[in-house]
């Protein structure tokens, strides 16, 4: 008999009427023959509710009792469900996180899962009864109560999709689908009707809130598919599914995606030596903190600057991390910014990123927004911009990428199948306590290769001005040259100009750095080639210090780190070519991962 798994978040429960309603879907499908299982959220606003109650007793609640706190939430929801559905006639039975052994590290306010025992919900469903479970929560090997992390509810029903074998995972929202941005802040942004889990991924831990980022990681690598869909109508959504499933063909950018409430730190001042990014990453990733967007220049008289981004939450423990480590170093200063806001372009089909960046750069030029940062990654650019532009700056890049245009043939609706061989072929592991002080568990992370590119060149611009258009320009005249950019990575300019820094293969360098000529206001430097080295795995960006591990490894062999690029689903660095094989044997080593 097949299972689903049906996931109703708070909006769909904000009142006894959605509760009925959540109720009767769920009563359809079973009518229909297949077991289900139900995940709830808190009702309506519910555990914001809570936060702002905690926030008047104290500035700072433990966070164990904060879980105790927020679970409250969405225990009251599964009561309630489970009332509604007996109510009309079909046997249900609800469960907390606790009782059905999802167990958690012991992170309180973003645990991950480690382990669920499958038997107490089976032998309910087996006994014909809706099972509803709590979203959102579990216990630590103490009993304690654990909460997964603002809008965790989808980790726990993706979770249960893939240990259960379901054939697919429903989440019914308060949006009929994944658009191509934020509906609510660009209204014109249309639903996508499949999407691919890697796509998804980008652009959930780029600040589509539409879902949790890392049940994205869970339905990957369990090959779980996800429909997302509207709770107040019958009409299809949006299918989350295998690259293979999911291919747009002909189109670069599927979404676009605004973090807005972020926060730059920048070390100024860096000694350029092997070790020093790993000593700095390493004491961030301890506090469990994200980091995206990890920029560092090229070094000039052997120091370098280093930026990176954090949730603007997250800043207090970073500063005090990174003022540590920065002593630690010898590095000059710790300076920061709390109001930005980062935008991204996210697409299976960006091979390589000129037109894509030219198209994005210039969109800002034209509305005079000052790209404070670039980063890039295989599927995504992201750029830091002003908090104060941030909507604007989301605006002008989705229309300047035509996203408000139905622009694909509409897919056949997407059929799951069978649930055997889904999964993606786990590789080992990571066994290293560099990596995270977590025992292994179901939401490890899992690294998919290492790879080693010997074909590019660095190309960097010295003296970038700090204002609009720049890169633009930049990007315009590289593309006239038919040259195509792999990596972009600029940083931020704290003394009126900074460097622009990318990659090109090698046969490119000169033709790339003659276009750039007449806009330099400095120094041209081509670093004719370059090792590239990637690791590749699921949830790269999320479990914090992966970076930081890699970083670790090659400056144990005193490889120095040129460029870096990060995402969720790999880390790229820039090295010497001459350090490439070594590099590649290092990572390798460090991350278990065999060479064949
Ligand atoms: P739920 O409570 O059901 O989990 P959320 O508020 O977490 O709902 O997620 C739905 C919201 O996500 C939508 O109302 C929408 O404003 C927001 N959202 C952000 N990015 C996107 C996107 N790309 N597509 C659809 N919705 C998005
Ligand atoms: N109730 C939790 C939150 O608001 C979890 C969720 O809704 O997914 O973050
Ligand atoms: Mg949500």
């Amino acid at each position: 008999m097949s299972l689903l798994v049906q996931k109703f978040g708070g909006t769909s429960v904000a009142d006894s009427d959605k509760i009925l309603a959540a109720a009767r879907r769920a009563i359809q499908a079973h009518q229909r023959g297949d077991q289900v299982l139900v995940v709830v959220s808190a009702r309506g606003h519910t555990t914001d509710e809570l936060v702002a109650l905690a926030r008047e007793i104290t500035d700072h609640p433990p966070a164990r009792e904060m879980d105790m706190l927020l679970s409250t939430g969405e225990q009251v929801s599964v009561a309630l469900l489970a009332m509604a559905i007996e109510s009309l006639g079909v046997p249900a039975i609800s469960f907390t996180g606790a009782q059905i052994g999802l167990t958690t590290d012991s992170f309180h306010t973003k645990a991950r899962i480690r382990n669920i025992s499958t038997e107490r919900m089976q032998s309910a469903l087996a006994d014909g009864k809706i099972v509803i479970v709590a979203g959102f929560q579990g216990v630590d090997e103490n009993y304690n109560i654990t909460t997964l992390g603002r809008g965790g509810s989808d980790t726990t029903a993706v979770a249960l999709a893939a240990v259960l074998g379901a054939t697919a995972c429903e989440i019914y929202t308060d949006v009929d689908g994944v658009y191509t941005t934020d509906p609510r802040i660009v209204p014109e942004a249309l639903k996508v009707d499949r999407i691919s889990y890697d796509e998804m991924l980008e652009l959930a831990s780029l600040g589509a809130g539409v879902m949790h980022s890392r049940s994205i990681e869970f339905a990957k690598k369990y090959g779980v598919p996800i429909h997302v869909r509207s709770s107040f109508s019958d009409a299809p959504g949006t299918w989350i599914v295998a690259a293979g499933d999911a291919r747009r063909l002909g189109v670069a950018v599927t979404g676009a995606a605004l973090a807005k409430d972020e926060a730059r730190i920048t070390i100024l001042g860096v000694p350029d030596r092997p070790g020093v990014v790993h000593r700095i990453f390493h004491s961030i990733a301890r506090a469990n903190i994200v980091v995206d967007m990890i920029v560092q220049n090229v070094a000039v008289d052997g120091v370098a600057e280093i930026s990176f981004t954090v949730a603007k939450g997250d800043l207090p423990d970073v500063l005090s991390a990174a003022e540590d480590a920065a002593e630690a170093v010898g590095a000059s200063r710790v300076a920061h910014d709390s109001e930005v806001a980062k935008v991204s372009v996210v697409g299976l089909g960006m091979r390589t990123h000129t037109g894509v960046a030219t198209t994005m750069f210039e969109a800002l030029a034209r509305e005079g927004i000052n790209i404070q940062m670039i980063t890039t990654s295989e599927i995504k650019i992201s750029v830091l911009v002003e908090r104060a532009k941030a909507a604007a700056a989301l605006r002008a890049v989705h229309e300047a990428f035509l996203l408000h245009e139905i622009n694909v043939e509409p897919s056949p609706p997407f059929v799951p199948t069978s649930t055997a061989n889904r999964a993606m072929k786990l590789v080992p592991l990571i066994d290293s306590d560099a990596v995270e002080a977590r025992p292994r568990g179901m939401e490890d992370l899992v690294i998919a290769g290492v790879e080693l590119d010997e074909t590019q060149a660095g190309v960097s611009l010295f003296g970038v001005p700090d204002e609009p258009g720049y890169a633009a320009r930049v990007f315009r005249a590289i593309g006239d040259a038919g040259v195509f950019v792999d990596m972009i990575v600029q940083n931020v300019s704290l003394e009126g100009n900074t460097d622009l820094s990318f990659t090109v293969p090698r046969e490119s360098a000169d033709r790339a750095a003659a276009a750039c000529e007449p806009f330099a206001r400095g120094r041209i430097a081509v670093e004719p080639a370059l090792a590239k080295l990637t690791v590749a795995g699921v949830g790269m960006r999320t479990h914090t210090g992966v970076a930081a591990a890699m970083f670790g490894a090659l400056a144990e062999r005193s490889i120095n780190i040129k460029l870096i690029n990060t995402s969720e689903v790999r880390i790229n660095v820039g090295a010497d070519i001459a350090s490439g094989k070594l590099a590649l044997e290092c990572l390798r080593e460090a991350f278990a991962v065999n060479g064949d």
